[in-house]
């Protein structure tokens, strides 16, 4: 049988709105890595499709989901459930695939432990007011509440990112940050932090 190389996997995370889902598309789009679709028990948005942001499931399920092993890390983030299914990336991997992760910081850090030539990469937005009006922006709808959650927890994640993030990448032009992504991913040989 022929060994084949297995394929990179890359951790992207940063805060609500900075840009991680419009910059993952256009990564996928470019490179043909896998980007890996997590489960959630959140609402789904207006714009959202299930199956292509989320695999949106009930409480239940998602619990039921971790009895069963389903999941190479999940985490509760703002009050629901996100998880990243072995069989987004499992495959994949050993098709030689890149996979990309787009999970917060507290997944990123399970995944580190795991495999450690995970290669990971911050997204930070220009300035927090750019980092505001992209959250007004989007217009996914939801209450106050959880907006200002929203923004609360991004200085919080921000402080911990340059203790566990060999990558930073500040998202203002968007075209620059996807090349600066991508560069990262292909000049990448293994990573130490
Ligand atoms: P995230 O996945 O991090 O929550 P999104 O990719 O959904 O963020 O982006 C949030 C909003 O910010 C979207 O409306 C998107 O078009 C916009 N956006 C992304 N990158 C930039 C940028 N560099 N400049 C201005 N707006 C941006
Ligand atoms: P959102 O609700 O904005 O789509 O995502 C909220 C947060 O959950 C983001 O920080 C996002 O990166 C994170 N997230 C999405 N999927 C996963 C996952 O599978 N695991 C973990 N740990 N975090 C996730």
């Amino acid at each position: 049988m022929i060994e084949r190389t297995q394929g990179k996997l890359v951790v992207i995370s940063g805060p609500s709105s900075v840009g991680k889902s419009t910059i993952c598309r256009a990564v996928v789009e470019r490179t043909g890595a896998h980007l890996s679709v997590s489960t959630t028990t959140r609402p789904k948005g207006p714009r959202e499709e299930d199956g292509r942001e989320y695999h949106f499931v009930s409480r239940e399920a998602f619990e039921e989901g971790i009895r069963n092993d389903a999941f190479l890390e999940y985490a509760e983030v703002f009050g629901n459930y996100y998880g990243t299914p072995h069989s987004e990336v499992d495959a994949p991997l050993r098709e030689g695939k890149t996979v990309i992760l787009e999970i917060d910081v507290q997944g990123a850090r399970k995944i580190k432990l795991i495999r450690p030539d995970v290669i990971m990469i911050f997204i930070l937005p220009p300035t927090p007011k750019d980092l505001s009006d992209r959250m007004t922006g989007r217009g996914r709808g939801e209450d106050e509440k959880t907006a200002a959650l929203r923004l609360n927890t991004a200085s919080r994640e921000i402080a911990a990112a340059w203790q566990y993030y060999k990558h930073m990448v500040i998202n203002a032009d968007l075209e620059q940050a996807i090349r600066e992504v991508i560069d990262i991913i292909q000049g990448h040989s293994g990573d130490s932090k």
